[in-house]
């Protein structure tokens, strides 16, 4: 036993109405979901409070982005004050989307988690490397300098779950393998006990993200230092959700 409880994280991206997340929120709150695992959906801003009024309080929310810093003049942008003040409790940074078509650059990334953190919120935060830094060798580069510029700007780690995801996997229905999977994460915790502390390194949940489905959730699960999973396309039928949140560990 790792003493890290199992997370798992649905991400609805872009996608969705008011009807159809009305279906998948009577679905999650008919799931069957063992209680050692902590669940958190990630729904558009402007489906959050729908999400947060009808949502069973067994699994929680989290908005897909957010400002950051403190709101003003940043037209379009959502605070994670307004976050907050609307009973959302997780925010999601530097998902692969944000960072490499909307260019999140790592200071930015580490900026809004900061500040997110310092309102209370609890972030996930998303790291990996693309296809091609992979051939190059570079994917414990790229990834030590995300954690770099997280670990210049968070001091507080209890409220961050760090999911790793190969850009070049995700959406792709190819996850990587348990293996190479539990390879970057313990790459990544060991990183975490030389830059912050062993105490945060061993608590810190490491989820994995990208093509996870029910067929392959339990070989992940089994790896030692995969503490859970992000799920895109997977989170949008409550019972391939709630088997993957059911993972053998
Ligand atoms: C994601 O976008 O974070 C993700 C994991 O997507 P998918 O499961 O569809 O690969």
């Amino acid at each position: 036993p790792t003493g890290r409880k199992f997370f798992l994280g649905g991400n609805w991206k872009c996608n969705g109405s008011k009807d159809s997340i009305k279906k998948l929120v009577d679905e999650l709150n008919a799931a069957d979901f063992d209680d050692d695992v902590d669940i958190v959906v990630c729904p558009s801003y402007v489906y959050l409070t729908q999400v947060v009024g009808s949502l069973t309080k067994r699994i929680d929310v989290a908005a897909q982005n957010c400002w950051r810093g403190e709101g003003g003049a940043f037209t379009g942008e959502i605070s994670a004050d307004q976050l907050v003040d609307v009973g959302v409790k997780w925010v999601v940074a530097g998902h692969a989307e944000r960072r490499h078509i909307l260019g999140e650059t790592n200071t930015v990334v580490a900026l809004k988690c900061a500040y997110a953190i310092s309102l209370g919120l609890n972030v996930i935060i998303a790291v990996g490397e693309t296809l091609f830094e992979r051939e190059q060798n570079l994917t414990n580069d790229v990834i030590f300098e995300q954690l770099q510029s997280l670990t210049s700007k968070i001091a507080d780690w209890t409220k961050v779950v760090l999911a790793y995801e190969p850009v070049w996997a995700i959406g792709t229905g190819k996850a990587c393998s348990p293996e190479e999977a539990q390879e970057v994460h313990l790459a990544i915790r060991e990183w975490m006990k030389k830059n912050t502390s062993e105490e945060v390194s061993s608590s810190l949940r490491i989820i994995y993200g990208a093509s996870v489905s029910s067929s392959t959730c339990n070989d992940l699960a089994k790896q030692h230092d995969i503490d859970g999973f992000f799920v895109g396309g997977a989170a949008w039928d409550g019972k391939e959700f709630a088997a993957i949140a059911n993972s053998v560990k």
